[in-house]
C-alpha cells in the first residue's frame, strides 16, 4: 500500500470549487450497525471517483483524494503519512465528521475489524478473472507517474530491509526452502524452468527467478 500523500495548500478557489461537487444530502449510515450509529448523512462526492469508488479532485494538476482535501479543509493540513479513514465506509464520502485520522496500520485494522479485508490470491484475483483491467505498459501508474516510483535506496524494502517477509515467513509463498532447493538441484540437471514450474505448481518465471537467485537468495 502506498503511503498517503499530503495536500498541498488549499486556496478559497479550491475550496470554492470542491464545495460545488458535494452533495450533502446523501444516504444515512445503518443505524442498527454499531459501527455506524450516530453518524449523520454521508456527503456524497459528486465528481470523479476512482477504481475503489474514492472521490478524486485535481487540485493544480494533481489528483487528490476528496475525502483527505475534506479533512485539510474542515480541521487543518494535518496529513503528513497519515491515513484519513472512513467511519461510514463509504468511500464517496467526505462528511468531515465520519472521517478519523489513523495510520496504514489502523487502516489495515479498521477494515479487518469491519469484515472488510479481502485478499483474493491466485485464481480469485481480479486480475487473473480479468487480465484486461490490469494498467500494463504505457497505462501503467509507474510509467504515468514515474516520479512517484520509489526506486533504489529510495525503497522501502531498502531501506528496512529486516521488514521483508521472506521465503517461509511470506504467507503467499507456495514454495518452501526444501523445495526450493530441490528446484535449483533438478535445474542444474538440466529440467526446464517450464517443467519444473508445473511440477512444483508455480510459474515458470518463479523458477527462473529462483534459480538465478533473484528471489530465495537466502537459501543456500
Ligand atoms: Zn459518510
Amino acid at each position: 500500500m502506498k503511503i498517503p500523500q499530503n495536500i498541498v495548500s488549499l486556496t478559497e478557489r479550491n475550496k470554492a470549487n470542491f464545495w460545488e461537487k458535494v452533495d450533502k444530502n446523501g444516504p444515512l449510515p445503518d443505524q442498527s450497525n454499531p459501527h455506524y450509529s450516530g453518524l449523520g448523512q454521508c456527503w456524497l462526492w459528486k465528481a470523479t471517483l476512482d477504481s475503489n469508488g474514492y472521490g478524486m479532485i485535481a487540485i493544480r494538476r494533481r489528483m487528490k483524494k476528496a475525502h483527505r482535501v475534506s479533512w485539510a479543509i474542515s480541521f487543518g493540513n494535518t496529513l503528513e503519512n497519515m491515513c484519513v479513514l472512513h467511519k461510514c465506509d463509504n468511500p464517496a464520502c467526505i462528511n468531515p465528521q465520519h472521517l478519523f485520522l489513523g495510520t496504514l496500520k489502523d487502516n489495515a485494522e479498521d477494515r479487518e475489524k469491519k469484515g472488510r479485508g479481502n485478499h483474493p490470491s491466485g485464481e480469485d484475483h481480479p486480475l487473473r478473472k480479468d487480465p484486461s483491467k490490469a494498467a500494463r505498459g504505457d497505462a501503467n501508474g509507474a510509467r504515468i507517474y514515474p516520479e512517484r516510483m520509489t526506486r533504489g535506496d529510495d525503497s522501502w524494502t531498502r531501506k528496512f530491509p529486516e521488514r521483508l517477509k521472506r521465503g517461509e515467513d511470506n504467507h503467499k509463498t507456495k514454495l518452501t526452502a526444501v523445495k526450493v532447493a530441490e528446484i535449483r538441484r533438478r535445474q542444474a540437471l538440466g529440467e526446464g524452468c517450464v517443467a519444473l514450474g508445473k511440477c512444483f505448481g508455480v510459474c515458470y518465471t518463479n523458477i527462473r527467478r529462483i534459480v538465478t537467485r533473484e528471489t530465495w537468495a537466502h537459501v543456500p
